[in-house]
């Protein structure tokens, strides 16, 4: 199975991202964009996994302690790529993001998983081989409380891509 590890929204956030989405279909003249349901923060992509490895993946996550954090979602930018672009939504930056990212690194890494050395670049794809007009930028900002993390397992479903999670791991709430 397909796995990666990712922040997962609110009603709210999402439809939020899906106007970001659908202000920039209206400016392309190419692209496959995100579906809805599809919008997501990848922490970390695990690619193929066997039983053993989702286990572990589960136990690695469970490991990881973090408190609830805000995130903001602030820009819109792009990966430049040959036959069109990937175009994101920008996470504004946060140590707390950060820090879950190197613990939960730290514990795939203890767990067996090679974890790219890539810098981590938080964003949330809002669709791939774009060609548009539209140009990057920042606005104001809208955000949510993070509260846990999630397990997802990424497939083709009568060609649709799904992703469905499968274990999650929920920040601990002081009393
Ligand atoms: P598709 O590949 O069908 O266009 P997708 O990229 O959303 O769709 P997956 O390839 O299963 O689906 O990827 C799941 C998540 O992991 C996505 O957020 C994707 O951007 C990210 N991802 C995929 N491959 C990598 C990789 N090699 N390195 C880092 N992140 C990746
Ligand atoms: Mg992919």
């Amino acid at each position: 199975m397909r796995l990666f590890i990712a922040i997962n929204f609110n009603a709210e956030t999402r439809s939020r991202l899906v106007t970001l989405r659908d202000e920039l279909r209206s400016d392309s003249t190419k692209g496959r964009f995100s579906a809805p349901e599809n919008l997501h923060l990848t922490l970390v992509f695990l690619g193929e996994c066997n039983e053993k490895q989702a286990a572990s993946a589960k136990a690695a996550m469970d490991a990881v302690e973090f408190k609830p954090f805000t995130i903001n979602i602030g820009s819109v930018g792009r990966f430049r790529r040959s036959g069109g672009d990937i175009w994101w939504a920008g996470v504004n930056d946060s140590l707390q993001l950060i820090i879950l990212y190197n613990k939960l690194t730290k514990k795939l890494t203890e767990f067996g998983f090679q974890i790219e050395k890539r810098k981590f670049s938080p964003h949330i794809t809002l669709g791939r081989e774009i060609i548009t007009k539209a140009s990057p930028r920042r606005f104001k900002e809208f955000g949510q409380t993070i509260d846990k993390i999630e397990l997802m397992k990424s497939e083709r479903i009568a060609g649709k891509l799904t992703y469905t999670a499968i274990h999650d791991t929920k920040a601990y709430s002081s009393p």
